[in-house]
């Protein structure tokens, strides 16, 4: 798979369906680079850093968790770098790790997870599982030297533990699932949170929003999306 360019600065590996691998994001400035996303494995993180390769790309300084769920965070222990995320997704890795140090863990997660049992059918053993580096629970800069990365927690009826990235020089918005209604979280899938979800992205200016299971898209037609089918899929489940 290719690393595909939104513009001269920003990158992504698109999503793949076939495991459920989650698109993962780059963008350098001239002093730093940041990742959005770790993968689903120690392969999904090894084969990013093989597209960032193949085109002369930096390894990522910094790597931005958009939520805890396996298939963002599993490749976290063999990123390049630094990581960051919310405290509560660090709070929900930390629960993790526990209970992925029980030898049944991986055996029952490839037999009820059919995407899992597909990352990892040639995995010996259990993937690593760990917190970011860097917890945040309120609105980040950073200045990647000539590019500027607003990072910051954002309502989700998906992930209670969401964060967003957003590059106004290159009109680009990071969402991870945050804008999913798939009711994986039963109790985070509420009109509520999606209307603070609508409320949060209808102050941003039109840009390219990136999500991490489908193809980049206008703000204007997630907007659209989000108060037509999601409203109706909450209102009707
Ligand atoms: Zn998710």
């Amino acid at each position: 798979m290719k690393l595909l360019p939104l513009s001269e600065n920003l990158f992504y590996l698109p999503h793949e369906a076939e495991r459920d691998r989650p698109l993962l994001g780059y963008v350098r400035g001239t002093r730093l680079a940041l990742a959005v996303d770790a993968g689903y494995s120690a392969a999904h993180a090894d084969a990013f850093a093989a597209a960032l390769r193949a085109q002369n790309l930096p390894p990522p300084d910094l790597t931005l968790l958009t939520h805890w769920h396996l298939d963002h965070s599993l490749g976290l222990s063999h990123i390049h770098g630094l990581s960051l995320a919310t405290k509560a997704a660090c709070a929900a890795l930390e629960a993790l790790a526990v209970q992925a140090r029980d030898p049944g863990w991986f055996a029952a997660r490839r037999r009820d997870d059919p995407f899992f049992a597909l990352e990892y059918r040639e995995a010996a053993s259990a993937p690593r599982v760990r917190a970011a580096d860097i917890a945040f629970d309120g609105p980040l800069r950073l200045d990647l030297g000539g590019v500027a990365a607003e990072i910051f927690p954002l309502p989700s009826p998906h992930s209670a533990d969401s964060a967003a990235l957003f590059l106004p020089g290159e009109s680009a918005l990071f969402l991870g699932d945050a804008p999913s209604v798939d009711f994986s979280d039963p109790g985070q899938a509420t009109e509520e949170n999606l209307e603070a979800l609508i409320a949060a992205l209808q102050r941003f200016p039109p840009c390219t929003c990136l999500l991490s299971h489908c193809a980049p898209l206008p703000l204007s037609e997630l907007l659209d999306y989000l108060r037509t089918e999601a409203r109706q899929a909450l209102k009707t489940r």
